[in-house]
């Protein structure tokens, strides 16, 4: 197992599988539909102690109670954008600091969660990346974040999607992201569908394919260029997966008709913004099925990047257009609370 049972010697019923509570619970001797049991009360009713399980024996539950345990995030503070997106800090069980994003859309709210403490991938547009790498969240992490969330906030009870798109690479931390979404799609707990949900990665090519044999989420890739030279300086992982071992890697995803992949292309100023690079980027992607979502760069203290025009980033879409793809310009929410793409970093100073 890749994660850490951090300074508890109790087992965290929040970091396992329905599978696995089930191994568990039948260790002690117990019936196997006593672990949906379990899943219900952490999922459905956000509860966090063994007394509140009122279907379980008193004897179970003090038996359970002495050998696992319950784990809970903490929101530390929530705050509001202008424009309604909400950030929220979750504290950890050893004093680190994450960070989720509401992003409301037209009659649902959208989470967008963390995976990791920081990133090690070092994009140069990004401040997590310049915030540097803690660690790895465990799966009990990653799924309380939309746990707490939903029984914590007024808009819990409206998140109808998730997008791994917050703090770190998931594919960096392939085995507890892959477990959390088998835990946040469990018909006896929180019920997502998977098609609700969409890892976004920097690019592991081997690991985009494994995703593919794993789950059946919406993968979205994080391009940013159309050249190796580009991409490369922009996103050293480019220089161990280059983007034609990135795009074979995508080819080869499972999708259902009338699925795509979705690639996310920041557009920065007189770096990757050209009408040729549009041009460029509309061959590449001859026969791939997919939609372009671009997000114009999102300056940050210290950013050396700058965000094109409106009138560059409209040029470059409808060349896009022009070759018969979707393509849309994700307007950044949250950006006054720095709550906006690659502006997470898990902080709560500078950050108003
Ligand atoms: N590590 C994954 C998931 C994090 S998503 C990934 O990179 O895909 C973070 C998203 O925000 C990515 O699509 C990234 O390209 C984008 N991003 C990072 N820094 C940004 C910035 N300064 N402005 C706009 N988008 C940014
Ligand atoms: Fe990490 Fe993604 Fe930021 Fe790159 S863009 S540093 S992979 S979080």
């Amino acid at each position: 197992m890749q994660h850490r049972e951090n300074h508890h010697k109790k087992h965290d019923l929040k970091n396992m599988t329905l599978d696995e509570i089930e191994l568990f619970i039948s260790g002690l001797g117990k019936e196997k539909y006593r672990a949906k049991q379990i899943m219900k009360w952490l999922y459905r009713s956000g509860i966090t102690s063994f007394n509140e399980m009122s279907d379980l024996s008193k004897a179970f539950r003090a038996e359970i109670e002495s050998i696992a345990r319950i784990s809970s995030l903490m929101i530390e503070e929530t705050q509001k954008s202008v424009d309604g997106t909400k950030k929220i800090l979750f504290r950890l069980e050893d004093g680190n600091v994450i960070e989720s994003v509401l992003i409301r859309e037209k009659n649902h709210w959208t989470l967008c969660v963390s995976t990791q403490v920081g990133c090690q991938m070092g994009c140069r547009f990004c401040l997590t990346g310049k915030y540097g790498f803690k660690r790895n969240l465990l799966p009990s992490e990653i799924v309380d974040q939309v746990t707490i969330s939903r029984f914590n906030t007024p808009e819990g009870n409206d998140i109808k999607n998730i997008v791994m798109m917050g703090m770190g690479e998931p594919l960096a931390n392939y085995e507890n992201t892959v477990k959390a979404i088998k835990i946040i799609t469990n018909d006896a707990g929180m019920g997502f569908s998977k098609r609700k949900i969409t890892v976004s990665t920097c690019g592991i090519a081997p690991m985009i394919e494994q995703l593919g044999k794993d789950t059946s989420v919406n993968l979205a890739v994080s391009l940013n260029a159309p050249d190796n030279d580009t991409r490369g300086y922009l996103m050293p992982i480019n220089r161990l997966y280059s983007i034609e071992r990135l795009i074979a890697a995508c080819k080869s995803f499972p999708m259902p008709q009338r699925r795509r992949i979705t690639f996310e292309y920041i557009l920065i100023d007189g770096i990757n913004d050209s009408d040729g690079d549009a041009e460029r980027l509309a061959n590449l992607m001859n026969g791939v099925r997919c939609k372009f979502n671009l997000i114009p760069f999102n300056e940050f203290p210290g950013s050396e990047f700058k965000t094109p025009s409106d009138a560059r980033i409209d040029a470059f879409r409808k060349i896009l257009i022009k070759h018969k793809y979707t393509a849309v310009t994700r307007a950044s929410k949250g950006r006054d609370i720095l709550a906006a793409c690659g502006q997470l970093r898990g902080t709560k100073e500078n950050t108003r």
